[in-house]
């Protein structure tokens, strides 16, 4: 049996190792810049590419070298690239794949971070950016124009967890020879394989669930050999947003684990979904695993469970959402996600602080929305955690 026929939770444990000399169980850290050849030739040949071999660590280092491919085996890759974060990550993706006149149609509910990439910097070079609706088709069909080069997503997308159907959005990047990149950060591929339904690229924030411990930053680029494996790696060996090796072993550990845990987050999310979906104080729950979802089919069929990160809604706006927060004694007071502790969240004055009070009524983000990142904790206690918030209300 080959090991791209092994299952996921098998590739996560097996796949990339190079035993050395030494015979270590556990994958090394190589913590070295540049690399010795045996006499000039060899250097020469090595440069040259004649030979393959590593030479500077911006450019391949062993560690990483594994942790790219573990990951591009679990996504169903030719190719995947570490980078230093996930914003590295959709920076060389566009760098790499976009020039001066080209155009991004991007959902809008994407991570704060990549709008201001968008809006802000890669306009500045001739790049501009046009957003469409997550779920509705026909405005990405609408969005697309002559020069549109790149289609952008994130599934589930943050804060309301609404389900973007890759397999249809990818035909329509396809129909006008456009790439589809999706952030897959959410999911991480123990849920969900973007490139299975079609999408070209695959981005990850190695610094949320495939960390999972909330330690490290870093993130990759995954897809073909041509397209991640030339063009992005070749972008990054010369710009320099490497992943280092020291993060690259944190997150093959990560890797091992990311099955049992991402089942795990989502049960615990699951379970508190329908929690709050009962409860008097609570006017509305996002999570794709309720029945009522909007999108609850489409996620079954997409994904292979709905992940950790749920966000609800209580009477009584900013105030209320606040008491439920400052009444928090266990849950985090943090905007980070995919850790083992759980986060709670006010969108609203944080991560979509920024938008006017139009944007946000527009896109659903009211006073009264919070989020929250199920960790590993015991439901029963983040239960308790929020009724003290609740029952004041
Ligand atoms: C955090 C995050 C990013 C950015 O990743 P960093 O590692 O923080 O640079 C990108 N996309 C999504 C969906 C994220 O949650």
């Amino acid at each position: 049996m080959s090991e791209q026929d092994w299952d996921i939770e098998t590739q996560a444990v097996r796949i990339g190792q190079q035993r050395s000399q030494e015979g270590e169980h556990s994958d090394p850290i190589f913590m070295t810049s540049s690399y010795v050849f045996s006499n000039a030739a060899e250097a020469e040949a090595t440069f040259k590419g004649d030979k393959v071999g590593n030479i500077y660590s911006r450019f391949t280092n062993p560690t990483v070298r594994t942790f790219e491919e573990r990951l591009a085996a679990l996504e169903g890759a030719e190719s995947c690239v570490a980078t230093a974060s996930g914003m590295s990550a959709i920076l060389s993706t566009c760098l790499s794949l976009l020039q001066a006149g080209d155009h991004i149609v991007s959902s809008r509910s994407i991570f704060g971070s990549t709008v201001v990439l968008f809006n802000k910097y890669l306009s500045r070079y001739g790049i501009e950016t046009s957003y469409a609706s997550q779920t509705d088709l026909a405005s990405w069909e609408a969005a697309i124009k002559d020069n549109t080069k790149l289609l952008f997503l994130e599934t589930p997308s943050n804060p309301l967890i609404e389900v973007a159907d890759i397999k249809a959005i990818a035909e329509l990047a396809h129909k006008h020879d456009c790439l589809l990149v999706v952030d897959n950060c959410f999911c991480t591929p123990a849920l969900q394989r973007p490139l299975e339904l079609g999408a070209d690229v695959v981005i990850h924030s190695a610094t949320k669930y495939i960390d999972g411990q909330g330690r490290a930053m870093g993130g990759a680029v995954v897809g073909d050999k041509k397209t991640v494996g030339e063009e992005v790696f070749g972008f990054l060996r010369t710009a320099g947003p490497t992943m280092s090796a020291f993060n690259a072993w944190l997150f093959l550990g990560g890797l091992e684990t990311l099955s049992l845990r991402m089942q795990a987050h989502s049960a615990k999310a699951l379970e508190l979904a329908v929690h709050l979906f009962d409860h008097p104080k609570v006017k509305r729950v996002h999570y794709p695993g309720l029945p009522q979802h909007p999108q609850h089919l489409l996620a079954r069929e997409q994904q292979d469970a709905f992940g950790g990160v749920l966000a609800f809604e209580v009477d009584g706006g900013q105030q209320s959402a606040w008491t439920v927060v400052d009444n928090t004694n266990l849950l985090s007071i943090t905007a980070n996600l995919g850790d083992t502790k759980s986060t709670i969240t006010h969108p609203a004055t944080t991560t979509h602080g920024r938008l006017t009070d139009d944007e946000r009524l527009q896109t659903g983000i009211y006073q009264g929305l919070l989020r929250i990142a199920v960790g590993l904790e015991s439901v029963k206690d983040i239960k308790a955690d929020l009724e003290t918030g609740l029952t004041q209300i």
